[in-house]
């Protein structure tokens, strides 16, 4: 007993950094809210960890949007390329064909060229299989990368995250880049309108059926935020009438170390052994991309002490994204038995007991709870923004969600919902899952842009 009292005293000592109190979150919070204006300030963007990127979206949906349009989505696990059509909002509404291509990591890590090469090649044979060669259709390119954008149809690559390194874009306008690749594989029916990030995507999506749509969150691979902020307040533009969406990259949030406090010893293991280590560091404690990569850190610590596993790593389990966040998913669901645990477990090579697989369960909740509560720090800091912006005692607002995590996920949206709701008592948030974020939401904004011409 008293062995397993102090095997249990060192799992409450390497959980506990992960156990972030309401007074922590809203400090969190308030970092979050000082990140966001040292952003939106003209002498302190160029080093600003949260860039708060102007998107040239200056309005939501008004439902008088029309056409046939084609949207890109290049930003995670695959590529899709899609045909949308828009039509009367009481008749058919928006309809949208589209067809998934995989990205293999020799496409996403090799060279610039190849990369849009490979795009093009996806665009046409889409083209082909839906009779569509020949449409010189508007195209809506959602890029969800951070870009310094100039225009709606113009971005420079500021930095890959999620994985991606193709070289020869950083610093290059992506539009042009796949301008370019159309040219070389004689694509003539690409007229590409908007560049869109996926946050303003989903948000549009939303927007054109709720009018309170004035958010966009992404929780998938990667995550990231956007909001519609005051002209007055994005002193990078000239105008002070009316708003603008913010692209915040927020993931980027606590890459000046102003996290460390709260970072734990397997986050800066994930992040050491990352492709971009000390980048986007908040997004590593919240996305897909390493959620799971927490879990196997702190399952094989617990492993090196002999709490799990009778003290046996297998070698499967030292591999690294072998856990990955769909795992959290199948082992936290409240209807997946203890055995259908074990099995996960032992295809890993691991050798578990009830207890273990207890463990294993309650470590995946503990991971995926702080990141949900730290996604919810960053919606507080959003909707008080907000809030005071309008100068409103109490703001009523909706935000317009995408991504695997948040969606299949069993608690992640439950445990964001009840967080912000204790954070941010003077806002009544409603969360919308967007369907097709991407790519209904970039036809959506390259038909306003279509309207407006
Ligand atoms: P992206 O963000 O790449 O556009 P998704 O929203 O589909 O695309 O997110 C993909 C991410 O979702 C992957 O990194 C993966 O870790 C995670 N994921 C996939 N399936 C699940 C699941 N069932 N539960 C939680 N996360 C998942």
């Amino acid at each position: 007993a008293q062995r397993l009292a102090a095997q249990r005293n060192q799992i409450d000592n390497i959980l506990a950094p992960f156990q972030l109190s309401p007074t922590t979150l809203m400090d969190v919070q308030s970092r979050m809210r000082k990140e966001m204006n040292i952003g939106l300030c003209k002498e302190t963007h160029s080093t600003a960890s949260v860039k708060m990127l102007p998107t040239y979206v200056r309005a939501t949906p008004d439902g008088t949007e029309r056409g046939d349009f084609i949207a890109l989505d290049l930003g995670g696990t695959n590529f899709r390329v899609l045909y949308v059509h828009v039509g009367r909002k009481d008749n058919v509404g928006v309809q949208i064909k589209s067809k998934s291509f995989s990205l293999p990591k020799d496409i996403i890590q090799g060279t610039g060229a190849k990369l849009f090469d490979h795009i093009v090649d996806c665009i046409s044979e889409f083209q082909h299989e839906n009779n569509l060669q020949g449409r010189r259709l508007p195209l809506g390119f959602t890029f969800s990368f951070p870009c310094k954008q100039t225009n709606l149809d113009q971005g420079i690559l500021i930095s890959w995250t999620k994985g991606f390194s193709a070289s020869e874009c950083v610093g290059q306008d992506v539009v042009r880049l796949l301008r370019e690749a159309a040219v070389r594989k004689k694509n003539n029916d690409l007229i590409v309108v908007a560049l869109v990030n996926d946050t303003v995507g989903t948000m549009m999506s939303c927007g054109y059926d709720d009018p309170a749509c004035e958010i966009g969150l992404i929780v998938g691979t990667g995550t990231n935020a956007c909001y519609m902020e005051e002209m007055k307040n994005l002193e990078l533009l000239d105008g002070d009438e009316g708003r603008m969406c913010v692209n915040m990259e927020w993931g980027a949030f606590g890459d000046n170390g102003c996290l460390d406090d709260i970072t734990t010893s397997f986050d800066l293991d994930v992040d050491t052994f990352s492709i971009n280590p000390g980048k986007q560091r908040y997004e590593k404690m919240i996305s897909g991309m390493y959620l799971g990569e927490i879990v196997r850190q702190i399952l094989i610590v617990l492993t090196e002490r002999g709490i799990l596993f009778g003290g046996k790593i297998s070698q499967r389990l030292q591999t690294r994204d072998i856990f990955p966040t769909k795992f959290l998913s199948l082992i936290e669901s409240d209807t997946l038995g203890l055995l259908q645990v074990r099995s996960i477990l032992t295809d890993l090579g691991l050798r578990s007991t009830c207890d273990d697989t207890m463990l294993v369960k309650e470590v995946c909740t503990t991971v995926s709870r702080r990141a949900a509560q730290l996604c919810a720090a960053g919606i507080v800091a959003v909707v008080e923004k907000m809030r005071e912006n309008r100068g409103l005692d109490n703001l009523k607002v909706t935000v317009g969600v995408d991504g695997t995590l948040y969606k299949l996920h069993p608690h992640f949206a439950g445990v964001v919902q009840e967080t912000v709701k204790i954070l941010a008592p003077q806002c009544n948030v409603t969360f919308l899952q967007s369907e097709d974020g991407s790519g209904k939401g970039a036809a959506l904004i390259t038909a306003v842009a279509c309207r407006i011409a």
